[in-house]
Parts: structure tokens; C-alpha cells; sequence
């Protein structure tokens, strides 16, 4: 049986006897196959599960986003129940950010390009939620969805820089059968905007396709990626990116590993998806 908690205490007081260890997969809801894929891996990993819903309104710069995020508690509480998770916490936002919260974590240089650059502010807000989840599950482990790639290195650098207890843990992208990447926003995607939306992994399958046929030109995998995404009208790119894997500085040549990135709007919608290469190198 999951159970279901809203106060900061009642997690606190819960956690408590929680059989070790712990895994914690934070979410903000509108649950699907990819946020399920983290709370299977969490299952098999750990002795007890939380998972968390909240909508972060710190990690969005503007409000339309914020408020038009969607949201269906019910159905979230049926897919915590249905993966066997012990423990689902959904606060109010004033249980989150009491009266008085005036910190803010701020991580560093692989926080400013990318999604840092297009988004400001947001990855302060998702690291200072973060951070206080973490203390307040206390998990030894935590799963993240590596379609945030940015957001796993700029969680992984604060959880090492601040020493924090819980384990970061990257799981890899689900996908839809069409390779688009499962994402929350996907709903709001009209009809053409949703047969459009697989140019994203289209475009990061051929430039990874290039890579795997010897191309290590960053500046030749961003163009392939461009004119790829420039074949649909619906899509208005906004990044495409050949970055360090380790810094997320864009690359002039492939030496090691790389993150290839985009990031494309279509109509109202903001969709991100990205590739990794030059693992093995
Ligand atoms: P969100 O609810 O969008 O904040 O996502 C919560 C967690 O699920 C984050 O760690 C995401 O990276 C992860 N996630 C979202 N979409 C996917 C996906 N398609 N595959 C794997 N993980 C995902």
C-alpha cells in the first residue's frame, strides 16, 4: 500500500523507520512510462521507495508555464500504487517554501549553458528543491531521468560539491515507438505538432550516425542537426548543441565523450532530447 503524505513532518516522521536503504524518485507529476521506468529501477534497488510530486514553481521563469503545467493527482497516486512505491509525498508549495525560505542553491559552470542559458534561473530552482528533498527523504539513492542530461550533471555536482548522503543515479531515456522522448509537455503537442515532435531524435540518431562513421567536427554535427530539425516547419530551434560530457563547453572537435543537444519550440511547447557519444573513448 503507498502512503500518501503532504506535510514536511509527516515525511520526516515516516521516514524514520523506513526499512534501508532508500530510494527517491523526484517528480513533478503527469506521470508516465519514463518516470515509471526510474520508480522500477528505484523498486529493485532499494528496501523502501518515496516518490515525490510536486510542480516546482522556482524551476519555471515564466507563469503561464508554471500554471498550464499539467497535473492529475489522482492518476499519479493510482501509478505510485501500481509500481509498488511506499511512500508519495505531494506538497503544497507553502510546504516546500514555509513562510521565511530564503536560500538558494546555485551550481556552477555546468549550470550556465544550454538549459541554464535558455532557462534563466531555472536550475537554481531545481537544485534548491533538490537539496531539500534530499534532506528531507534522507535516500542513499536517487534516480534521474537522463533526458534531463544538464540536470543529472548540475544534481550530481551539488550532492558531491555539498557532500550530501544520497547517491544520484542516471537511468536512461524512454521513449515513444516513434524515438520521440516521453516528456510531461508531450500533452500539450496539437495533432501535427506531435508527428513533427520525433525530429529531435531524428536529428540526434544522425549526428550520432555521423560520429559512428568517424565525423568528430563539432561545428559538421551541430549543422547535421540544424538542417535536420530546419526540415519541419513546426520546429523553431532553439539549440543544437556538441558540448564536453563532462563540461557542457560546446566542442570544436570530438576527443572524448560528448553530449549532442536540442533543444526546438513548437508552437507552445518546449521540447529537449539528447544523445551521448564517445563513451567508449
Ligand atoms: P519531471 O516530472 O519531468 O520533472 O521528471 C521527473 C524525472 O523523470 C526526472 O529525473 C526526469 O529526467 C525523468 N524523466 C522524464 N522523462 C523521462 C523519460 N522520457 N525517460 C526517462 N526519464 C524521464
Amino acid at each position: 500500500m503507498t502512503l500518501v503524505l503532504h506535510t514536511r513532518a509527516e515525511l520526516r516522521t515516516a521516514m524514520v523507520d523506513a526499512a534501508r536503504p532508500v530510494g527517491l524518485v523526484p517528480t513533478m507529476g503527469w506521470l508516465h512510462e519514463g518516470h515509471r521506468a526510474l520508480m522500477k529501477r528505484a523498486r529493485a534497488e532499494n528496501a523502501t521507495t518515496v516518490a515525490t510530486i510536486f510542480v516546482n514553481p522556482r524551476q519555471f521563469g515564466n507563469a503561464s508555464d508554471y500554471t498550464r503545467y499539467p497535473r492529475d493527482t489522482g492518476n499519479d497516486i493510482a501509478i505510485c500504487e501500481a509500481e509498488g512505491i511506499d511512500i508519495v509525498w505531494i506538497p503544497e508549495v507553502e510546504e516546500v517554501y514555509p513562510t521565511g525560505f530564503d536560500t538558494t542553491v546555485s551550481v556552477g559552470a555546468v549550470a550556465e549553458p544550454l538549459e541554464g542559458a535558455a532557462r534563466p534561473g531555472h536550475f537554481d530552482g531545481v537544485a534548491t528543491v533538490v537539496a531539500t528533498l534530499f534532506a528531507l527523504v534522507g535516500a542513499e539513492h536517487a534516480y534521474f531521468g537522463q533526458k534531463d542530461a544538464q540536470q543529472v550533471m548540475v544534481i550530481t555536482r551539488m550532492a558531491a560539491d555539498l557532500a550530501l548522503p544520497t547517491q544520484v543515479i542516471p537511468c536512461p531515456t524512454v521513449r515513444e515507438a516513434d524515438g520521440l522522448a516521453l516528456s510531461s509537455r508531450n500533452v500539450h503537442l496539437t495533432p501535427g505538432e506531435r508527428v513533427a515532435a520525433p525530429v529531435l531524435h531524428r536529428a540526434l540518431a544522425a549526428a550520432r550516425d555521423a560520429y559512428d562513421e568517424g565525423e568528430r567536427e563539432g561545428e559538421v554535427l551541430r549543422g547535421l542537426m540544424e538542417e535536420i530539425l530546419a526540415t519541419e516547419v513546426l520546429a523553431q530551434v532553439e539549440y543544437a548543441s556538441c558540448a564536453d560530457a563532462l563540461t557542457l563547453r560546446e566542442l570544436q572537435r570530438i576527443e572524448g565523450p560528448a553530449l549532442l543537444s536540442v533543444a526546438v519550440i513548437f508552437g507552445t511547447t518546449r521540447l529537449i532530447d539528447n544523445a551521448l557519444v564517445g563513451l567508449e573513448e
